[in-house]
C-alpha cells in the first residue's frame, strides 16, 4: 500500500525537523522521552505522566528565547503596519514584562498534584525542581527587553524597514500562533515518503520570482559558521526551492542569514547548489538513522523500539539540566 498517496497524513508518521535531529545527536533517550512519550504509557504508567509534564517544563534560559522570538515578531508586526512609535516600544516592552513576570508567579504557584491540569501548561523547570529561580526573573526580563532594544538599535532595523517600503513580499512569523500546516515541506519531490518535513523561518523577503531573502533570529549561544549557511537555513532554502516544484537553484537567488540577538552579528550567505544538494543528502540519511529506532523501520506507523535501544548520552554535563532528568534516573 502507498501510504503516501492518502490527501492527509496521520499525524503519528516519522517527522525529521532540525530540532528533532539536533535532539537526537545529543541524547537518544531523551529524543525518546520526548517524542515517543506514550510508549511508556503500559509499562510505565506513573513514569508516562509524569514525562508528559517533563515535556512542558522550560529552563528560564529557553524561556528568554522564546519570549525574545514573541518580542521580536510583535515589533516587527507593528512595524510592517507603520505602526512604531517611541511610545508603542515602550508598551510593547511592558506587555512583556507583565507577561514575563505572570507566567513566572504561575509557575512557582503551582501545585504539582494535580495532574490532570498539567498538559499544555508552562512550566519553568527550574520549579519543577525546587530550585530558588526568583533571582532570575527580572535579569531574564531585562533580556528579552534588551534583546528588542539591540534590534532597534542596529542597522538590520533600517535594512528591515527599507524592505517593508518595497519588497514584493515581506513574511513575519506568528510565533505565538505557529501554524503547523504551513510549515511542512512537500517532500515528495525528493523521494521522501511516509516522512513529514517540518520547517520555517522568522522573516522572509521576497524582493522578485528569482531574488530572495531569509532572516533567522537566535538568542543562544553564538556559533561562528565561517560565513557557510547552517543546516536550518538550508533546510529554509530547500522549501523555498521544492515549492516552486525545483530542487536546482540556477537562476534563483537565496540569500540567507542567522542573527544573534545578543550581538547583531549575523552569519550567512548567498546558497549554492551544493548547500542545497548536501541538505537534501543530509534529510535523506537522518530519516535512515531515525527509522533504525522504529519498529520495522516503518516510519509510517512510527512505533519506537523498545526503550533500552535508546542509547544514553554519556556526558554528565549534558545530564545536569536535563528536563527529564528525574524520570531518566527512575528508568535505570
Ligand atoms: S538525563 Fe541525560 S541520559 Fe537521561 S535523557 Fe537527559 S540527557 Fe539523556
Amino acid at each position: 500500500m502507498n501510504h503516501s498517496s492518502s490527501n492527509k497524513k496521520p499525524k503519528k508518521t516519522l517527522s525529521w525537523s532540525n530540532t528533532r535531529i539536533t535532539l537526537l545527536e545529543y541524547c537518544e533517550r531523551k529524543y525518546f522521552l520526548n517524542y515517543y512519550t506514550f510508549a511508556l504509557k503500559q509499562k510505565y504508567p506513573d513514569l508516562w505522566s509524569e514525562a508528559l509534564v517533563l515535556k512542558w517544563l522550560k529552563s528560564i534560559e529557553m524561556r528568554v528565547g522564546e519570549k525574545s522570538h514573541f518580542l521580536l515578531s510583535d515589533y516587527l508586526h507593528a512595524l510592517k503596519k507603520w505602526e512604531i512609535t517611541e511610545e508603542k516600544i515602550e508598551e510593547l516592552k511592558n506587555n512583556m514584562r507583565i507577561e514575563m513576570k505572570a507566567d513566572f508567579d504561575y509557575s512557582r504557584e503551582r501545585d504539582y498534584s494535580d495532574r490532570e491540569d498539567f498538559f499544555g501548561k508552562f512550566w519553568l523547570s527550574e520549579h519543577f525542581y525546587q530550585e530558588d529561580a526568583d533571582s532570575l526573573l527580572q535579569p531574564a526580563i531585562d533580556k528579552v527587553c534588551g534583546n528588542l532594544d539591540r534590534f532597534i538599535a542596529s542597522p538590520r532595523n533600517e535594512k528591515v524597514q527599507d524592505y517593508f517600503s518595497w519588497a514584493k513580499f515581506v513574511y513575519v512569523e506568528h510565533p505565538r500562533t505557529p501554524d503547523f500546516e504551513s510549515m511542512k515541506v512537500d517532500v515528495s519531490r525528493i523521494w521522501l515518503r511516509d516522512v513529514s518535513v517540518m520547517a520555517w523561518p522568522d522573516f522572509g523577503v521576497t524582493f522578485s520570482d528569482t531574488d530572495f531573502l531569509i532572516l533567522d533570529r537566535k538568542s543562544g549561544k553564538e556559533e561562528v559558521l565561517d560565513n557557510s549557511v547552517s543546516d536550518q537555513l538550508k533546510v529554509y532554502a530547500l522549501k523555498m526551492l521544492l515549492k516552486k516544484w525545483l530542487t536546482s537553484l540556477n537562476w534563483i537567488k537565496i540569500e540567507a542569514y542567522e542573527v544573534y540577538l545578543d550581538s547583531m552579528n549575523s552569519y550567512g550567505w548567498i546558497l549554492k547548489q551544493e548547500d542545497i544538494d548536501w541538505i537534501i543528502e543530509k534529510i535523506k540519511h537522518d530519516v535512515e538513522e531515525q527509522k533504525q529506532l522504529l519498529v520495522d523501520q516503518d516510519p509510517y506507523k512510527n512505533q519506537p523500539v523498545d526503550l533500552m535501544m535508546f542509547r544514553k548520552t554519556t556526558s554528565d554535563k549534558k545530564c545536569e539540566h536535563c528536563t527529564f532528568r528525574d524520570v531518566c534516573k527512575k528508568l535505570d
